[in-house]
């Protein structure tokens, strides 16, 4: 329900991008007044502003009109609005509550059952496989959050359905109190986002906000490989069910070439069709958490299901994605590896020798940790855009790197010329892209395009 507390003042939705429009369109219609604001005026920003003023809501590209919001009852921050921007900042120094889209709409749908998944990766890839999964169950399911829909979107809509596969950001999950999944996922813990928080342990300190509401109703499921994982969720009420590979008596386990839930055989490794062992742990974790969503979901008949679901389940763009051969050489598009773990992941799945795109904005941490997996699978790395220098003094004496510029044509025609037939070249660029694309998907789209041409 939405707090009374609302009704009585107006609500401030800071950006006008798509989750901004839908988290005012919901309080509107739950009966809060709404200022909806947006310091920038390009064109996602102005067609918000204008789909709301025509739905009679108060909505401004351009500026953000500080001491209205300092006025607030609550303010609702959009995803990309860093916790510093002037907005917020001028709400914390007043003492008003921020709160993620997420919560609005987690308030509206009231009683919905939902599977939460956070981690530091492979959110996305459990999420949309878990939304498969309970859809080839038969389920009616909407996959949302930082996956891509926003959930008060899902909210707006006049169906609801019977489940809700939510991706959560550590910076989602800072602002939503209400957090109470029927089943929560946390798929692994590494360093990530240190330009944005000021540690890895404040960072952590968010992701264990997901169980913030933890009661003996609970149920959590837990990667059993990874020792920060156990330690964040040691004594949270609830039942903690686990997946792994490498330890002993996980609920969920991959051995013998099979992935098995307590000991019975679910589906051969090599019949799932995504690259990597990451992605076994990313099966594992879908399928438990669908499992223990309900009892009813571990039927000889649903597990069938299941193991089909996982057969016909494709990786989601930009994650370890295969997009073209040509003279003997594969193209890997993995865009989305924005942090030195994903990328880890991806050498370590890597069976050719491979030429390796690694560069783009720094987000802080060495790339030292690369240096085994390096040795083990690269023939050059190429170290481009505004970290290339970081990159090349890390893995200098590691292995070959040739360090070029912010030109990602002549990165990619770079890597063209030195790969030879039987190699890969892989974009896994362990940085995000901000100082040459707008997101991941504009650099991976430019690779593929690019990968492609003659
Ligand atoms: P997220 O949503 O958490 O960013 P994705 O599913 O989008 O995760 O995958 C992003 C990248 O992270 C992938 O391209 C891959 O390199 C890596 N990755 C995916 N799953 C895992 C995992 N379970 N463990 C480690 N790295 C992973």
């Amino acid at each position: 329900m939405i707090k009374a507390e609302w009704k009585a003042g107006e609500a401030a939705v800071v950006g006008l991008g798509r989750s901004g429009v839908a988290a005012s369109l919901l309080l509107a219609r739950q009966g809060v007044r709404v200022y909806a604001s947006d310091g920038g005026s390009d064109a996602t920003a102005t067609a918000g502003a204008a789909k709301l003023s025509a739905a009679g809501i108060d909505a401004k590209a351009g500026a953000h009109d500080l001491e209205r919001i300092a006025r607030a009852v609550v303010v609702v921050a959009s995803p990309g609005v860093p916790p510093d921007a002037r907005p917020l900042a001028a709400a914390r120094a007043a003492g008003i509550p921020i709160v993620s889209e997420i919560e609005v709409a987690l308030r509206a749908l009231d009683g919905v059952r939902y599977i939460a998944i956070t981690g530091t990766n492979g959110k996305t890839t459990t999420t949309a496989l878990i939304g498969h999964l309970l859809r080839t169950i038969g389920k009616r399911v909407a996959d949302a959050g930082n996956i891509g829909t926003p959930l008060t979107e899902i909210a707006l809509r006049d169906d609801r359905p019977e489940w809700i596969a939510l991706e959560l950001s550590s910076f989602q999950l800072h602002d939503t109190p209400s957090v109470e999944p029927t089943v929560g996922v946390l798929t692994n813990l590494s360093p990530d986002h240190l330009d944005r928080y000021a540690s890895a342990s404040e960072y952590y300190a968010d992701k264990a906000l997901l169980f913030r509401n933890a009661s003996e109703k609970s149920t959590w499921v837990l990667n059993s490989d990874d020792e920060l994982v156990l330690a964040m969720a040691d004594g949270v009420a609830g039942a903690h069910r686990g997946f792994g590979i490498t330890s002993a008596g996980a609920e969920m386990t991959c051995a013998d070439g099979e992935i098995r839930w307590n000991g019975s055989k679910i589906l051969s490794r090599a019949e799932l069709p995504l690259l990597g062992d990451h992605n076994v742990m990313n099966a594992m974790a879908a399928s438990l958490a669908v499992i223990a969503a309900d009892p009813a979901y571990s039927s000889r008949r649903a597990l069938a299901r299941i193991a089909d679901g996982l057969r016909s389940f494709r990786a989601p763009p930009h994650r370890l994605e295969i997009v073209g051969e040509r003279g003997g050489v594969l193209w890997i598009n993995d865009s989305k590896a924005t942090n030195i773990s994903s990328t880890q992941v991806a050498i370590d799945g890597m069976t050719r020798p491979t030429v390796l795109l690694l560069g783009g904005r720094h987000k802080g941490e060495p790339y030292t940790a690369l240096a085994n997996g390096l040795r083990k699978h690269a023939r050059v790395v190429l170290a481009y855009g505004e970290s290339a220098p970081i990159i090349e003094q890390d893995l200098a004496g590691v292995v070959p790197v040739e360090r070029l510029g912010n030109d990602f044509a002549a990165v990619v025609a770079r890597a063209r010329a030195l790969a030879k037939p039987g190699d890969v070249v892989l974009l896994s660029p362990a940085c995000s892209s901000y100082d040459m694309f707008r997101n991941y998907e504009e650099r991976g789209a430019a690779f593929r395009r690019l990968a492609g041409a003659a």
